[in-house]
């Protein structure tokens, strides 16, 4: 691979489109974000050409000229066919999502993955994994997800659905997950769940006062944090009210970061990775959940493993996405030569 060649990375998600056009050492010479006006795949793969050209624009470099377009798409791909499995943000099941781009552009080479494993890719190409070579990479956000990388591979498993950490159970049959299973870990821990375990408390906790006659005031902080309205409720909010000493808030954090944290512990015991960056938006917005899954990690996690294993946060933030999956179209070209 020549040090000028380019790539596109692409990060296709529920509501936007993000293109940066990327360099082999995974610096961003231009990029282009463009809200979705449409979930059509037809229209998507359309914003996804349009985004990539206008990036294209702002580095300077003729849209001919780019060696090969990279994806991270937000749901399960089969990468052998490039069909998109299912994509819960986009409302998707079964697309063809690589025939319709290349129908847009026939001649540049694509490669798609789940953002969840550019992510991991780009953390290791040029963020805060970079050349370690058994990493896993942690997204808390309104999923619960991982990208493995192995022995300096990344890990997609025999279909390409590898990382779905969020729907291990946790808590056989516990509450119901957006799967359709009950007690995954991601019907506790991911943003949206979180929220919806503390208005179902509040909410028998009302109901349990009104039957006793002693009104119920469990959750009154995180009620106030959300102005007063039980459907405002989010995780951001649930870590204000626990900041403020609201108990239902400390123990559902406390809760699904040690729950997250011995999920976390038994795939460090058996897969012995160097390090491990804990991010995504609900993880980094929670202080107290971050420090209930470290906790748990260190508690369950095997002794020699946890000897070998450096713990830390995500470097790229958006960024991980494109620049991941830019580069992984590059490692891919460069197998393929
Ligand atoms: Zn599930």
């Amino acid at each position: 691979m020549k040090r000028d060649e380019l790539f596109v990375g692409v990060d296709v998600g529920g509501t936007t489109v993000r293109a940066a056009i990327v360099d082999v050492d995974g610096h961003v010479l231009g990029q282009e974000k463009h809200r979705l006006q449409s979930r059509e795949p037809p229209q998507v793969a359309e914003a996804v050409v349009r985004a990539a050209k206008t990036a294209c624009g702002a580095a300077g470099l003729p849209f001919t000229e780019l060696r090969a377009m990279g994806l991270g798409v937000s749901g399960m791909i089969q990468k052998s066919t490039g069909v998109v499995l299912s994509a819960p943000a986009l409302g998707w099941r079964d697309v063809p999502f690589i025939k319709l781009l290349q129908a847009r552009a026939p001649k540049l080479p694509m490669w798609m993955a789940s953002d969840l494993q550019v992510s991991a890719w780009g953390e290791r190409a040029a963020g805060a994994g970079r050349g370690v070579n058994d990493l896993i990479v942690v997204l808390v956000g309104s999923g619960v997800g991982l990208g493995i990388i192995l022995g300096g591979k990344l890990l997609e498993g025999a279909s390409g659905v590898s990382g779905e950490l969020g729907h291990t159970v946790v808590h056989p049959g516990g509450r119901l997950c957006s799967c359709g299973k009950r007690g995954c870990l991601e019907a506790y821990a991911a943003g949206h769940s979180l929220a919806s375990w503390a208005r179902d408390d509040i909410r028998i906790a009302t109901a349990a006062g009104r039957v006793s006659g002693k009104p119920s005031l469990l959750g009154k902080r995180l009620i106030e944090q959300s102005a007063g309205d039980l459907e405002k409720i989010t995780a951001a909010a649930m870590e204000r009210a626990a900041h403020e000493g609201c108990e239902l808030s400390r123990r559902l954090l406390d809760e699904a970061g040690r729950m997250l944290g011995a999920s976390l512990a038994n795939l460090i015991t058996v897969l012995n990775p160097a390090r491990m960056l804990l991010g995504g938006a609900v993880l980094a917005g929670s202080p107290r959940m971050m420090r209930a899954t470290i906790e748990s990690i260190d508690m369950n996690t095997g002794k020699a493993a946890r000897l070998a294993l450096h713990v830390s946060t995500p470097e790229l933030g958006e960024q991980s996405c494109v620049v991941g999956a830019a580069l992984l179209a590059c490692e891919s070209l460069a197998r393929a030569a």
